[in-house]
């Protein structure tokens, strides 16, 4: 058998927090523990708010924080060919579709239907796509794309669950309903997800899936409240035909207060709990890791 693969792979659009020392060392300990290998991907698709001394950060921080990874790690923003080409993959199966609305439109879009009920929002809490753009005629968006207007490129959700709709992950973690063991994806809670847009070629969900697949990563161990984003992810190993890994989804890290950390959230940063003179060992203390 080959050794386990796990990864870390963080956004640099802030500095790393308590909540990223749990997952990072969680990670290298379960990779530590099994014989088997443990990489760091940098995920910067986001040009507008990832910047280069928040990844300068990231290297810093872990390798204060006494983890060390393979090289050379694997850079988002360096791979978009490779995430368009599987765009263009999933356009050829006739599953993607361009959509023009701006967000006012959007809103707009969502005041008018919203008599009575609210309109459904995904797991993340983002309205879905309530917009009609699957339908446009191909001329009209030919004509469209060729003003150059933006656009977002969507997965056309019930395309795709008229060729199969029945897809489970195997879950060594928890979801936040104490869901383990196999768990069934529920891929329409997240409607006609964006998959790429004009400015970006690639979208979190696509990006995360080729790169688990290319780095053949075998376990993803990251926080719960990537729990329900892994039924988009199932989905499109399925449609690309690229092996599942198994998940593990871990708890999150609360501050003082119980609320979820977020990268604003100085009191729990690691540079601000290092300048306090906190140690390594302490961040494992106060993430509830043992020694
Ligand atoms: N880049 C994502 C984040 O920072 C994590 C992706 C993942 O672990 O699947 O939240």
């Amino acid at each position: 058998m080959p050794p386990p693969v796990f990864r870390f792979a963080p956004s640099p659009n802030g500095y790393l927090h308590l909540g990223h020392a749990y997952s990072a060392l969680l990670n290298f300990d379960l990779a530590r523990q099994t014989g088997g290998r443990f990489l760091l991907r940098i995920e910067d698709i986001d040009g507008t708010r990832c910047r280069p001394e928040f990844e300068a950060a990231i290297y810093e921080d872990l390798a204060w924080l006494g983890i060390s990874w393979e090289m050379p790690v694997r850079r988002q923003s360096e791979h978009f060919a490779r995430y368009r080409e599987a765009v263009e993959q999933l356009s050829a199966m006739g599953l993607v579709y361009p959509s023009f609305e701006s967000r006012a439109e959007i809103a707009r879009l969502i005041a008018a239907r919203e008599t009575g009920a609210p309109w459904p929002r995904d797991p993340d809490g983002a309205p879905l796509y309530p917009g009609a753009a699957k339908s446009l005629p191909a001329e009209e968006r030919s004509r469209l794309i060729g003003q150059g207007a933006p656009y977002a490129l969507r997965l056309d959700m019930a395309a795709v669950l008229a060729r199969a709709n029945h897809f489970t992950w195997t879950e060594h973690g928890e979801g936040p309903e104490g869901e383990t063991g196999v768990v069934s994806a529920q891929p329409e809670a997240w409607g006609d997800v964006i998959l790429a847009r004009k400015e970006t070629p690639t979208s979190y969900h696509l990006s995360v899936v080729i790169d688990d697949a290319l780095q053949g990563v075998t376990d993803v161990v990251r926080g719960r409240d990537l729990f329900w984003s892994t039924s988009v992810h199932i989905l499109l190993q399925h449609l690309l035909g690229i092996p599942q890994p198994v998940y593990r989804h871990h708890r999150l890290v609360a501050d003082a207060s119980g609320q979820k950390l977020s990268k604003s959230t100085k009191a729990a940063g690691l540079r601000e709990l290092r300048k306090q003179g906190v140690p390594p060992a302490g961040i494992r203390r106060l993430v509830g890791l043992s020694d």
